[in-house]
């Protein structure tokens, strides 16, 4: 390793992971630290990841983005959930809206009292009582107590991640990261432990560094093709394996949530953005031909299509380590999830700020890259858990891949989550999960696991003290939308520039 004050961080790939992984950089590394990202126009990038979760506001707040200006110059609009249509049955629908549920009552988390409410049959569907779905189904949108008064709405954001990228890039370079435009064409490693000393790109051109991060992508060049890290193919749990993606021209709602509609083999993604909507189909090609799936994607557009479908393989599943050596692996080169609940981009942050949490500036010590891999494992094997239960749990009987995917067998994991669920309303999240709680129980609730008890705490309410605080939170709520502005207003109103002088 060179001089510890003055490390050459080398980025390999300029998709989102790569240049968020320079943008972070350049804000947090210390001075001295010379950062370089390796691009290649002629490879591009994989183009599509548009919908996030909350989250993200820490790493815009991080870099100090200004988020009006960031919204205009990704096109973004809010997303207070995803709604689930058609994934219990055809028809039905449900919402996993950002936020909480109810208003907690004493010790208890509001569910205990709805689920007792439901048993006397006086509850209603749990949208009555989340903020968040009452204000997305109406359409609308309030930045709350984050920025002024009002209730506070967790939000997160669609955008254009091609446009994120390019505004991360300008942030960036203007904070000192080289762009090197180039093919790498190889790999070059230390013969005696393998670290990494430089990447070989065309010209006869010859990138140096002292630590490396593998965002090439699904072919992994650096951590896979190099390293030999390792895959763990979850494919057993989620099959597609594939993905159609068009754009189109806006038309519909302007929904300030993700759509996903279940289809025949797979399911839809729709994502509002203010100059076009995302569209994309994820599926199994077990179950369906790529033909069929760019039919059944362009019949349920919204506008006209912008080109053609554009096809994408993947392999569900992650590198068994992230970490190797003096090299770290961010975004589809550390491995892939579908995008059900947004979780990509999220995951690519999330080991930015692990890594600049420990930024060792000398070799690595193996302990901690050992902590990495165990956070890493951790952190997406909930995360694939929780993708499972939506499939698992349907009742699309008949169709040949849902009836699969309902009687696939389930990681010990997530049998435990439902096992607890179902015997006394309990949600077992272990410490630092993503999802809350309250994402469990909806995705529970909206794919009809019944869970057959609750906390007998919840029986210290009489009849009458139960109605009035379903009835109390439920009124309280409507109250609260309806003050709410339009979301395409408040939209437009919020990224509107401030007028000069
Ligand atoms: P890429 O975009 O593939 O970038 C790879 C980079 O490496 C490119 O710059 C390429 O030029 C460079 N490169 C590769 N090989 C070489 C070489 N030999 N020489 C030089 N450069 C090279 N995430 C979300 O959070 N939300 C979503 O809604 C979402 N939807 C998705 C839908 C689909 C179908 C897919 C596939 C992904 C989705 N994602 C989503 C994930 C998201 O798109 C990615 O996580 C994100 O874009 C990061 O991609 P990346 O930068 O790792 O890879």
């Amino acid at each position: 390793m060179s001089d510890k004050t003055n490390r050459r961080l080398v980025i390999a790939g300029g998709g989102t992971a790569g240049w968020m992984a320079a943008a972070a950089l350049a804000r947090f590394a210390p001075p001295g630290t010379a950062i370089t990202l390796v691009e290649s126009e002629a490879i591009g990038t994989v183009g599509v990841g548009e919908a996030t979760i909350p989250q993200i506001h820490l790493f815009n707040g991080a870099l100090g983005l200004d988020e009006a200006e960031f919204l205009r110059e990704t096109k973004g609009s809010f997303k207070l959930g995803i709604e689930f249509d058609g994934w219990l049955r055809e028809g039905e629908s449900y919402m996993h809206a950002f936020g909480a549920i109810g208003r907690s009552a004493g010790l208890l988390p509001f569910h205990h009292y709805w689920l007792r409410a439901r048993k006397l049959g006086i509850a209603k569907p749990l949208i009555r009582y989340s903020l968040n779905e009452l204000a997305a189904r109406t359409m609308r949108m309030q930045r709350g107590r984050r920025g002024g008064t009002g209730p506070e709405v967790p939000y997160a954001y669609h955008f254009d991640a091609g446009l994120y990228a390019a505004y991360l890039r300008r942030f960036a370079e203007a904070r000192g990261v080289t762009r090197v435009e180039g093919l790498i064409e190889s790999v070059e490693q230390d013969g005696e432990n393998g670290t990494i000393t430089g990447l070989a790109l065309d010209g006869d051109r010859r990138v140096e560094g002292d630590f490396f991060f593998d965002c090439t992508g699904f072919r992994g060049l650096l951590i896979e093709q190099a390293l030999g890290a390792g895959f763990d193919d979850w494919t057993n749990y989620l099959p597609c394996d594939r993905a159609m993606a068009v754009p189109c021209e806006g038309g519909g709602d302007f929904t300030p949530y993700t759509r996903s509609t279940a289809r025949k083999a797979g399911w839809q993604w729709r994502i509002p953005l203010q100059h076009r909507i995302g569209n994309g189909m994820v599926y199994s090609s077990a179950h369906l031909s790529d033909d069929e799936a760019a039919e059944t994607l362009l019949a349920n557009l919204d506008g006209a299509p912008q080109g053609d479908p554009r096809p994408i393989r993947f392999t569900t599943g992650k590198r068994r380590q992230h970490w190797k050596g003096n090299c770290l692996a961010l975004g589809l080169a550390a491995g892939f999830m579908e995008p059900l609940e947004s979780t990509s981009i999220h995951l690519v942050q999330s080991a930015i700020s692990r890594f600049l949490s420990v930024l060792p500036q000398g070799d690595p010590d193996p302990a901690i890259t050992d902590w990495f891999n165990d956070q890493a494992e951790f952190e997406w094997t909930r995360i694939r858990d929780f993708l499972v239960l939506h499939y698992t749990a349907n009742r699309r009987d008949g169709q040949p891949f849902w009836d699969d995917v309902r009687n696939m067998a389930l990681p010990e994991t997530l049998v435990a989550k439902i096992a607890s669920w179902k015997a006394a309303g309990l949600i077992h999240r272990e410490h630092e999960e993503l999802f809350t709680d309250v994402g469990w129980l909806q995705v529970f609730a909206g794919q009809g696991v019944e869970a057959e008890g609750y906390n007998p705490m919840a029986d210290a309410l009489t009849d009458d003290e139960l109605r009035a605080l379903l009835d109390g939170t439920e009124h309280a709520l409507v109250e609260e939308v309806k003050a709410m502005p339009r979301h395409l207003d408040f939209l437009q109103q919020f990224i509107r520039p401030a007028p000069q002088g």
